[in-house]
């Protein structure tokens, strides 16, 4: 089974619609939504209409709930603040009425996936580093968690003996014995030095991961985000990737 896992897309329609057409051409059995389809960009809706189309299953981000008022912003920065409520005001009913019905964790097969920790998911506190991930582990019996959150990707490994590692691939062979917890990046603001838009394929049949990266045109996502009278920092950041 080919499993596609798409995460933060933010809003960001251009990564979107280009992370489609990708995901058409290598193709997917099932598509995973794992979070934050709103907040920073300048097209929710239409993100969104793309997202029930597409996805099979979805989860819910600290973007979605807050875009709707079930989550606080108070510990948002202040850009991130002002673009969810600007958000807010966009939204349709019919968006409002999507964000609401999406859970906190996502079953497939052997994967877990959800937006935050597997622990805690409705706290969204990131996992960064190997003592972080050491926890979640004990939180999933899945062979496979797979993350978002911190729009970096990474692949944090526990072996059946021996400390938890992190490996910065783009692609690993999974073995049976060991389990994993695997932060896919974003398709809309990629925080790891490369502006191009991430989505992972995971075929459990090969059992194999690869993360695929896709160039979309930033320029018209930027264009909209000013246009939007958005923080002008939120279209900065798409072409450095941070
Ligand atoms: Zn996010």
């Amino acid at each position: 089974m080919k499993i596609v896992l798409i995460s933060d897309v933010h809003a960001n329609l251009e990564a979107l619609v280009t992370v489609k057409k990708s995901i058409r051409n290598e193709g997917a059995d099932s598509i995973l939504f794992v979070g934050d389809i709103v907040g920073y960009g300048a097209n929710p809706n239409e993100c969104i209409e793309i997202l029930q189309d597409l996805t099979d299953k979805a989860v819910a981000g600290n973007h979605d709930w807050a875009a709707i008022g079930k989550n606080s912003t108070e510990y948002f920065n202040p850009a991130a603040k002002e673009a969810i409520e600007w958000t807010h005001d966009q939204l349709t009913e019919a968006s409002k009425a999507f964000l609401n019905t999406l859970p906190l964790r996502g079953e497939l097969q052997q994967c877990l996936y959800v937006h935050a920790t597997p622990e805690n998911p409705q706290d969204w506190d990131y996992i960064s580093t190997t003592w972080e991930a050491h926890a979640s582990f004990q939180a999933f019996s899945q062979q496979v968690c797979f993350i978002g959150h911190s729009h970096q990707p990474a692949i944090f490994i526990k072996p059946a003996e021996g400390d938890t590692l992190l490996e910065q691939s783009t692609h690993i062979m999974l073995k049976q014995h060991n389990r994993y917890l695997i932060n896919i990046g974003s398709v809309g603001q990629p925080r790891d030095g490369t502006p191009l838009a991430g989505y992972g394929i995971y075929d459990t049949k090969k059992n194999e991961y690869r993360l695929i990266r896709v160039q979309y045109d930033i320029n018209t996502a930027q264009q909209k985000i000013i246009d939007a009278g958005l923080d002008p920092f939120l279209a900065q950041r798409l072409s450095i990737g941070m």
